[in-house]
């Protein structure tokens, strides 16, 4: 039986290790941590539980793909209900919105509350979902870096979309040129933090994003975010996948010529594998785990994507007119992402996400009470004074919350705790605690993100939002699948 270790037990990690086990392979996960999950955990705390990481799902069929591949029902391990409203916009002039899934009901609101005509919302989504299925087989499905995917029947209609996908214009500005009113643009601008990418530099093609959540849908999973990894690792552990928990792996041995993967080495011991597969940000692969290795320098010296500051706030009162998902805009967004960008701080006036699970998770929370996940968007940690800025940071986020809310937030704080780029870069190993590797501020950005695997190194492979096709749950997912295509190529 062949073997293989999945080093980091993150989103891709599980679903690589399920693959790589259905494929007959003897996997064995080493995590650093003492859990599963990487950037999706949980934590509680006075009553109080929430998801630390990601918060927004979409795609639930590249999960219960998993589910599938396995012979098994999805439904038995994990549930999960769409949405009906994906998000409370709430725009710096107080404009409220509700983005409904339904797409009459959407553009209805849109027409009612920023006056543009229907029709035009309609046009934008039915081009966003023209343009994701042109080029997402070819992009998304595949890896980017092997002769056989610009060969396949697909790329014809990948390049047939080409000339429609706005790689010389930035989102901002094909948003801007087709729509009037500042507040949809920002609305549809927003779609480049999905990645963590600005929307003044990223090329317009992000502007399939809307189509995943709009037009196929955002969904809740029942227990919150964390039951993802949870019925992974559940999964994983049924099909006999070994998981050593505290164990980091410390390098990656390579046979005497480099041409070869032979296994891992972490303080415990030396175990030899037929594959390897790296679900760790790909910079410390390659810095510390593989030093004996030509790093591919350009690729990872990419601009790194945004990291976020989170309050988790235990509220002692509800607030039945916020929803799952709330945003609070700012008043300018060029100036907010110059100030992540640009300068690497944050701006005074950030736009703010609130979400709520208790809002469908009644345990989350005490009766008559909310579990609030707090987040701004911040650049990636470089040493800037981050107990400073969280201090001030902190102030304008209860500030402009209390304006909006019409309370005072202060006085409703049961009980906190904060997650910044550090704790997210020391927790999960990624550089600078960048939250989706490296960020797509230009347009040659999917080309330059590592590969799945590498050339000239048989049996190493990579996966996870550091490496192709990006960060966000259902890229990561992606990346496993594309992983596992490879393996079975290289090993049948
Ligand atoms: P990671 O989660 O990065 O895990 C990597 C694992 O590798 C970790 O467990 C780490 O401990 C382990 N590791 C590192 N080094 C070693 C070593 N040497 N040996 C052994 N183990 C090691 N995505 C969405 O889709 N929707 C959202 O709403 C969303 N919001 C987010 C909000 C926040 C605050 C954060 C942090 C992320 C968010 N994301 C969101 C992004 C999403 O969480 C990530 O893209 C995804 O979870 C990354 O998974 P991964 O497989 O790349 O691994």
């Amino acid at each position: 039986m062949k073997t293989a270790a999945v080093i980091g037990s993150g989103v891709a990690g599980l679903a690589t290790a399920i693959r790589l086990a259905l494929q007959h392979f003897e996997v064995t996960v080493f995590e650093a941590n003492s859990t599963f999950g990487g950037k999706m955990t949980e934590f509680s705390m006075e009553g109080y539980r929430f998801d630390k990481g990601p918060s927004l799902f979409t795609m639930p069929h590249l999960v219960d793909d998993l589910f599938y591949a396995a012979g098994r029902f999805p439904t038995d391990y994990f549930r999960y209900q769409i949405l009906e409203i994906i998000t409370k916009y709430h725009f710096a002039d107080g404009t409220e919105l509700h983005a409904y899934h339904d797409p009459h009901k959407f553009q209805e609101e849109v027409e009612r509350t920023l006056g543009i005509p229907k029709k035009k919302v309609k046009w934008f989504l039915k081009r966003s979902a023209q343009l994701y299925n042109a080029t997402s087989s070819t992009f998304l499905h595949k890896s980017l870096h092997k002769f056989s995917t610009y060969f396949s029947p697909d790329i014809l209609k990948t390049l047939a979309a080409v000339p429609r996908l706005g790689l010389r214009k930035t989102m901002h500005q094909t948003n801007a040129r087709d729509f009037e009113d500042p507040r949809f643009v920002q609305l549809l601008d927003r779609f480049a933090t999905y990645n963590g990418s600005d929307p003044y530099q990223a090329p317009a093609t992000l502007n399939i994003i809307p189509h995943l959540e709009h037009n196929i849908g955002a969904f809740y999973p029942e227990n919150g975010i964390i039951s993802i990894a949870k019925s992974l690792h559940k999964l994983a552990v049924e099909l006999g996948v070994k998981f050593r928990f505290n164990e980091k792996a410390e390098e990656i041995t390579l046979a005497e010529n480099r041409k070869k993967v032979t296994g891992l080495r972490t303080a415990q011991a030396t175990y030899q594998f037929d594959a390897v597969v790296s679900n760790m940000d790909v910079v410390p692969t390659y810095r510390k785990l593989l030093p004996t290795l030509k790093a591919p320098e350009k690729t990872l010296r990419q601009p790194r994507s945004s990291s976020a500051l989170i309050f988790y706030w235990g509220i002692n009162r509800t607030f039945p007119d916020l929803h799952l998902h709330n945003i609070f805009f700012s008043q300018d967004y060029k100036k907010e992402f110059e100030h992540i960008f640009k300068h690497k701080t944050i701006s005074q006036d950030p736009t703010i996400y609130v979400n709520i699970t208790s809002k469908f998770t009644k345990s989350d929370a005490p009766e008559n009470a909310e579990n609030w996940f707090v987040m701004v968007n911040v650049p990636h940690n470089e040493g800037q004074d981050w107990d400073k800025l969280i201090a001030e940071t902190r102030q304008h986020v209860l500030q402009k919350l209390s304006r909006h809310l019409k309370t005072d937030l202060q006085n409703h704080l049961a009980c906190e705790k904060t997650w910044d780029p550090r704790g997210i870069e020391l927790e999960t190993g990624s550089v600078g605690g960048a939250l989706y590797g490296s960020s797509s501020n230009n347009a040659m950005a999917a080309f330059l993100r590592h590969p799945n695997f590498k050339r000239k190194v048989k049996g190493l492979y990579f996966c996870g939002g550091s490496v192709h096709p990006g960060g966000g749950i259902p890229l990561c997912l992606l990346s496993a699948k594309i992983v596992s295509n490879l393996v079975k190529n290289d090993y049948r």
